[in-house]
């Protein structure tokens, strides 16, 4: 039995990402005000000022394992601080051009009109992984306690399945599972509040809406992969501020996809391309779709000439609306992407996963009021996000995504209608709504594939590691790194599957919508057929695998805290 130190704090926010840092510093400000009001007698209650509040994060420093677009819509930036800018905020640049692309294999149609939802005319275009190591300093400054390198492994409950805390995760266990010498327990962080904001398919939300039940009365999620590079480009190829969207090419009209394109200073390009992970084609494999997108003539043309920097790939849940979970139970609430807060048509979560948590931190001030941790005070959290701009906003669009479900024409015509109507669905739409991707992927031979050759999909993809760059090259410059003598956190639940069934009916999916080349089916010497070999620490950390495998048989968990990549500066 391992003893671990438990230590107590009165909030616990598990994820240094957008959603969680604003609503850890939202919640030291409404503190400050709450105590100066009582101190001046205008106000009844407890002084709040001497709350415990940490921020725990698995990557080795705050920004660490933030990956996004992206184009900021600071709207929820200037209501968290209204002097963001003066106060250092490091957005890159202000967009001053937009554009709309239909891509065809070699032509390019240039859009007249921007879709208003892709609009971002003012808006800034940042590195979200800068503005959360920024965030971060403002959080401590402000006296709360951040700890990297901490990844939270398990919830903890009482008697009563009421959330009381969150484990951390051991350091030091070699791949047997046996301590090392370096052996560190995780510790036991018992709060009154435990706020869950691990972006997509967070781990521990998913432990908890499975064990509660949270999501029972919502549709399932769907979910994209974004998969991006930073290039530097020549003086000239692509203007700073400039935003391009793009549809059409690589992808087919089944799946769910497109293109972007963000002018930053210094001839810097944030360039990406989003896969719908609800796609049927087994062999598609979303970063050769990113890779394919390269070379449309258009996007190589703007290419030529540069050098790509970096790389990353995250997913996003794009289902909005109808896919929320329950977002409190006794003791948490869930924000951010984990509790699906993301605006799919606009692509667009920072500035509803800021607020979402700014919402969160007025709900636990009242709970702390009301000395009352229950869902009784925690469904307010609800309330507060149904009264608020974030309503408006998710529920006009909540039919956007499962229009898609259908092709990507009618829900052209569907998403059009929608943006007429305020998000009224026109048919076209499956019948079930939302289908969670992984049962909509159909069976190799459904397209007639002979066996799992990717060439069969992608025949001319070609790696020239100029323009093009394999699995193995990009996830180099995502500066990836995981203590290698450590039990793999990506369990397989049973790799008999793998060898036979998955290997039969999708020929291993796994191996080709992992962005980072950590599935291999591998001739098994002893017993000459091909086995599943895990390279765990090439994981970025995108959750593909536990979203997209069709048995749901992947499990992905924390590996030891500060493994990961690092995408500092994306
Ligand atoms: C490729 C891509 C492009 C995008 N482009 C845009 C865009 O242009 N504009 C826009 O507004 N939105 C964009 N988004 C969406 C946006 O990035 C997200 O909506 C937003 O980051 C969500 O914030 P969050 O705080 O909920 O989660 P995240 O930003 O995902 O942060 C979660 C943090 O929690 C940490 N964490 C997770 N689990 C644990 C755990 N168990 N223990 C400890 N730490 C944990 C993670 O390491 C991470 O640091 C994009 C997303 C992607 C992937």
């Amino acid at each position: 039995m391992i003893e671990r130190e438990r230590l107590e704090m009165d909030v616990v926010f598990v994820g240094a990402g957008p959603a969680n840092l604003a609503a850890a510093l939202h919640l030291k400000n409404l503190i400050k005000e709450h105590d100066e009001l009582i101190a001046a007698g205008r106000k009844k209650g407890n002084p709040l000022g001497g709350l415990e509040i940490g921020v725990i994060e698995k990557g080795a420093a705050i920004g660490a394992h933030i990956l996004s677009g992206a184009v900021v819509d600071p709207i929820a930036l200037r209501e968290l601080m209204p002097d963001f800018l003066e106060q250092g905020c490091p957005v890159d640049t202000v967009v001053t051009e937009d554009g709309f692309w239909y891509l065809t294999d070699k032509r390019t149609i240039v859009s007249p009109v921007t879709p208003p939802p892709l609009k971002n005319h003012g808006k800034y275009i940042a590195s979200l992984s800068k503005i959360c190591e920024w965030l971060g300093e403002k959080c401590e400054e402000a006296g709360i306690n951040i700890f990297p390198e901490f990844p939270g492994a398990e919830m903890l409950y009482d008697e009563n399945e009421r959330v009381i805390g969150v484990r951390t995760g051991d350091k030091g266990i070699d791949k047997d599972g046996k301590p090392k010498a370096n052996f560190e327990p995780g510790v036991d962080l018992l709060a009154k509040i435990t706020v869950l904001g691990e972006g997509s398919r967070g781990s521990l939300a998913k432990q908890l809406t499975q064990r509660l039940g949270l999501n029972t009365d919502s549709e399932p999620q769907v979910f994209s992969l974004g998969v991006k590079e930073l290039w530097e480009v020549p003086a000239g190829n692509f203007a700073e501020g400039r935003v391009v969207h793009t549809l059409g090419f690589p992808s087919d009209t089944d799946t769910y996809g497109g293109g972007w394109i963000y002018g930053m200073k210094n001839n810097v390009i944030s360039i990406g391309y989003v896969t719908g992970l609800d796609y049927k084609d087994p062999l598609i494999d979303p970063h050769a779709e990113y890779q394919k997108f390269k070379t449309h003539p258009q996007i190589a043309k703007i290419l030529q000439g540069g050098k790509m920097l970096k790389y990353g790939a995250k997913t996003i849940n794009a289902g909005g609306w109808y896919t929320m979970p329950k977002l409190y139970a006794d003791g948490v609430l869930i924000i951010g992407d984990s509790g699906s807060f993301l605006n799919g048509q606009r692509i667009k979560g920072i500035h509803t996963a800021m607020k979402s948590g700014m919402l969160a931190a007025e709900t636990i001030v009242a709970a702390f009021d009301h000395n009352d941790f229950t869902s009784k005070t925690l469904r307010h959290f609800e309330e507060k996000v149904n009264h608020s701009w974030i309503y408006d906003e998710l529920y006009a669009v909540r039919n956007f995504h499962a229009s898609f479900q259908s092709g990507r024409w009618s829900a052209l015509v569907n998403s059009g209608l929608q943006f007429i109507t305020g998000g009224y669905a026109w048919g076209f739409m499956p019948k079930e709504h939302h289908i969670a991707g992984h049962e909509r992927m159909e069976k190799l031979e459904a397209y007639n594939y002979k066996g799992d050759a990717v060439e069969q999909r992608y025949p001319d993809l070609k790696f020239d590691k100029q323009l093009t760059f394999d699995k193995i090259t990009d996830v180099y410059h995502a500066a990836v790194a995981h203590v290698e003598d450590q039990p793999s956190h990506l369990h397989i639940l049973d790799t008999e599957i793998c060898a036979t069934r998955c290997a039969e009916e999708y020929g291993n999916p796994c191996q080709r919508f992992c962005p980072a080349a950590v599935y291999e089916m591998e001739e098994n010497a002893k017993t000459g057929r091909r086995e599943i070999k895990v390279n765990f620490s090439n994981c970025v950390h995108c959750k593909t695998c536990d979203i997209s495998d069709p048995y749901q048989i992947i499990n992905w968990v924390t590996p030891e805290g500060g493994g990961g990549p690092n995408y500092k500066g994306m």
